[in-house]
């Protein structure tokens, strides 16, 4: 397969577009691979790659129920940042952004990553002292973090709502300026297509239904192409790993499967350079603005459980009473789509990267609403873990005996309820 160049946009531009080759293979499922990797999502697929680049390892095999980045791989409102300050979490998040500051070169594929700067909005003064605490940690660990008083914020981002009687009256911001957006399914697409380059099968419409098991080991894995047998198998589904844990037979997980809905607006003219960020009051928003010029925004969960990939009607009102409360101006654009991915949160909302109580089974999930930007370390660190059998320190406390541990990854403490996590 050729490499991606200017050069070869200039030929296929003078000759009809005729003659690129097809992004990645359409395989046929073998009845065995060393290692098979079930979910054709971020976090699968970065899997695949980094095991085969990496490692060194072939003979590997990424199932999919559906089509690749099809899940929330394609369904994110994109946005990445490393601003944590718990230890097990800084390592990982800013190693992830040192990986999206190159993944585009990596891949060979324009994952359109764009470093606009994530803006954390301030209401009080004790917003400002928490900020100030977790930025200067961040600042002192390798990150970068800065905090703008409320003339420098309003310099750069003028069309907030500034009054002093507004709903959130802001007060100044937090912000990591080498985060921002990146272009999801290019993500998803570049990482397939790098994966497919060295070696992995994707197969595609093959869903996983049933494991069979001898003793502490997974032997086959049932699926709607027939059976598959794998070595090493590692699950990476997201919303659904509470369903393929219940068919290796290993009961309940911390996990609660939930909906969250983005949003699209109709194009605008370039409003927001930036991605915004505010929650105060138990509200949750999140807004930037897509290549394309559509206002891409988001909020909290949908408050109930479901495995369906559509969200409700009053989440809809309450992601646009956020969205005009902090930029008025939005009030007459017209919504274009909105849709929902199926989430896996956990009772910490902090994800799982770990050994499972079957000997070759691995586990790759609970990434809520941040799993987009951990994808290039998740995909990095599952590799090495399925690799070498063991943990790397930075996930050593990524696994499911953290909550009788009593580790805290969470960065709020916020107790163990999904739906505190936003
Ligand atoms: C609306 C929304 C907004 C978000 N915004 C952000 C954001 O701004 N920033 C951020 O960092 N994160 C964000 N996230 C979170 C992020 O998208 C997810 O955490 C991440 O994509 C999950 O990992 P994944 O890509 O591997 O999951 P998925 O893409 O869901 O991949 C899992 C795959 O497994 C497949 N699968 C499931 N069951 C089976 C089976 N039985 N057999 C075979 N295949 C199966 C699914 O079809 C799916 O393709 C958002 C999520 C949503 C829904």
């Amino acid at each position: 397969m050729k490499r991606y160049s200017a050069w070869s946009v200039f030929f296929n531009g003078l000759t009809g577009q005729r003659n690129w080759d097809r992004a990645w293979r359409d395989s046929e499922p073998r009845r065995e691979y060393d290692i098979v990797i079930v979910g054709a999502g971020l976090h699968g697929l970065a899997t695949a790659f980094y095991l085969a680049k990496n490692h060194g390892l072939g003979n590997i095999a990424v199932l999919e129920k559906g089509w690749l980045g099809g899940g929330n791989a394609g369904r994110n409102t994109t946005i990445v940042r490393s601003n944590y300050m718990m230890p097990g979490n800084r390592a990982f998040y800013e190693h992830s952004l040192k990986l999206w500051e190159n993944l585009s070169h990596e891949l060979n594929f324009n994952v359109m990553f764009s470093q606009r700067a994530h803006v954390s909005l301030l209401h009080s003064p004790a917003a400002r002292d928490s900020a100030a605490r977790r930025y200067n940690t961040m600042r002192l660990t390798g990150a970068d973090g800065e905090l703008w008083d409320l003339a420098t914020l309003k310099r750069n981002i003028p069309h907030l709502n500034y009054s002093p009687d507004a709903r959130f009256p802001i007060t100044g911001a937090a912000v990591q300026p080498r985060a921002g957006t990146a272009r999801h399914d290019a993500v998803a697409w570049g990482y397939a297509r790098a994966a497919d380059q060295c070696g992995v099968d994707i197969i595609q419409n093959c869903e996983v239904t049933g494991v069979t098991r001898d003793g502490g080991q997974v032997t086959d894995l049932h699926t709607s192409r027939g059976l598959i047998g794998g070595k090493k198998i590692g699950f990476a589904v997201a919303g659904n790993t509470s369903r393929l844990w219940r068919m290796a037979g290993l009961g309940k997980l911390p996990i609660e499967t939930h909906k969250l809905q983005a949003f699209v607006s109709e194009p605008l003219k370039p409003l927001l350079d930036q991605v915004v960020v505010f929650g105060v009051g138990g509200t949750h928003f999140y807004i930037s603005q897509s290549d394309k010029g559509g206002m891409v925004f988001g909020g909290d969960l949908d408050w109930y459980k479901s495995y369906a990939q559509r969200g409700n009607l009053p989440l809809v009102q309450d992601v646009s009473e956020c969205a005009t409360s902090i930029l008025p101006c939005l009030g007459r654009v017209r919504l274009l789509r909105h849709w929902a991915g199926v989430m896996d949160m956990s009772m910490d909302g902090s994800p799982f990267i770990c050994k499972t109580p079957l000997t070759n089974l691995y586990l790759n999930a609970g990434w809520n609403y941040g799993g987009f930007k951990a994808s290039p370390a998740s995909g990095w660190y599952f590799a090495d873990l399925i690799a070498n059998d063991r943990a790397d320190p930075v996930i050593a406390n990524h696994n499911l005996q953290r909550f009788e541990q009593g580790i805290n990854l969470d960065e709020r403490g916020a107790g163990p309820d999904p739906k505190l996590h936003g």
